[in-house]
């Protein structure tokens, strides 16, 4: 059945008109916050007499939860954006999100996430990661896919360019720009190789982002992404294997360095970093996606550039590797590792979390 996005079929040179009306100094607040599933994002938005200058301007909300009993939630504002939809002076504001009685609610990873970055500040940590999302119709398919059979077999599609190539450039250059003017640490995008992907596959990478603030922009760079979206009348997903085939998954690659190791002669402590990762694999599979290393199943293959679920493989400019040293770090003789392993759609505090228990803190994933 075909549906349409009701929004993207609304006449947007109308909506500029009203969007440009002065608002008199008052300032529309816009609350995001993860729900129960881990994996999608809400907001509501309210008016606040003055511009917030800084977070601690913006109070705590509530929000309903789906528990008849307490089902009221708190909304505890953690990081405050520019918005890019409504401009300058309202703001995206990221939340946390307590039970009714102040507990973090269970999809809520970044409160242990945050104490453990705490416990790591000293050594600097930076990530970076990177997005891939699939762009499919309002049908569920993926978009542009011919809809008798399949596109050609997965070739020109990463990094490409070509109408013929390449699906929904718009929803990645205005996510982009979006991204920029809201303050996410937003460094680069590319066409992806999956298959759906006569590509309608794409990927953004956010970083390098210091703790915390790793997650806080992923989070916010993905709710930009569904939002711009729906403007076009298209979805993003972020299963890492929305079509069943010989084509590749989508992963979020993480990008990890300390201050010993991006300094002269860190090679060393990287490789120590994955020599810890690797007597840990079964736990990492198992916060790397929201089903406890489910959805991963579907994506690690062993094949289309990722290693076997199963296995820990490490190695030099090895896509094949559950975790790789990009070759220029090789010869530099110091800089970062990536975590090939993490899932499109995994919870970001969750992953950087075990990354720092694991290699730094020597604890439990
Ligand atoms: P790939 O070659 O794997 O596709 P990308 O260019 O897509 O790599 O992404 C590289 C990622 O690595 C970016 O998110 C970037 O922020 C991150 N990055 C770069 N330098 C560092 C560093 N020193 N520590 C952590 N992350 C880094
Ligand atoms: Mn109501
Ligand atoms: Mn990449
Ligand atoms: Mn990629
Ligand atoms: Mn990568």
């Amino acid at each position: 059945m075909e549906s349409v996005s009701g929004s993207s079929q609304l006449n947007k040179t109308l909506r500029r008109h009203y969007l440009d009306l002065p608002q008199w100094g008052k300032c529309q607040v816009t609350y995001i916050w993860i729900d129960s599933s881990g994996e999608g994002l809400r907001n509501k938005t309210r008016t606040l007499d003055a511009e917030p200058q800084s977070i601690a301007d913006i109070p705590e909300w509530s929000a309903t939860g789906f528990n008849q009993k307490h089902s009221d939630l708190y909304l505890i504002p953690v990081w405050m954006f520019r918005d890019p939809f409504t401009m300058d002076p309202n703001k995206l504001v990221l939340c946390e999100v307590l039970k009714y009685d102040r507990v973090p609610a269970e999809s809520n990873h970044r409160t242990s996430c945050k104490k453990v970055m705490e416990a790591a500040e000293e050594h600097c940590v930076w990530f970076g990661m990177e997005q891939e999302y699939t762009l499919l119709g309002m049908d569920g398919y993926p978009y542009c896919w011919p809809k008798n059979g399949f596109p050609r077999p997965q070739g020109p599609y990463h990094c490409g360019v070509g109408a013929d190539n390449v699906y929904g450039r718009d929803i990645m250059e205005c996510h982009y720009k979006a991204c920029l003017y809201a303050g996410v640490k937003i460094c680069g995008t590319n066409a992806e190789t999956m298959p759906s992907q006569g590509s309608s596959v794409w990927e953004f990478q956010v970083g390098p982002c210091e703790g915390i603030a790793m997650a806080d922009h992923l989070w916010v760079a993905r709710f930009i992404l569904h939002r711009v979206c729906e403007d076009f009348g298209v979805i993003a997903t972020l299963d890492p294997k929305p079509m069943v085939g010989d084509w590749n998954g989508a992963g979020c690659h993480t990008n990890v360095s300390t201050k010993k190791m991006r300094e002269e002669g860190g090679l060393q402590y990287i490789e120590q970093a994955i020599e810890k990762l690797s007597v840990r694999h079964e736990e990492h599979i198992r916060v790397y996606d929201p089903r406890g290393g489910e959805d991963n199943k579907r994506r690690l293959t062993g094949r289309h550039r990722t290693a076997n679920i199963n296995k820990f493989l490490s190695g030099v400019a090895d896509r094949g590797a559950s975790v790789r040293i990009p070759g220029q770090v090789g010869h530099d003789g110091c800089g970062y590792f990536e975590d090939r392993r993490p899932s499109a759609n995994c919870d970001p505090y969750s992953v950087t979390e075990a990354i720092v228990r694991t290699c730094l803190l020597d604890a439990e994933a």
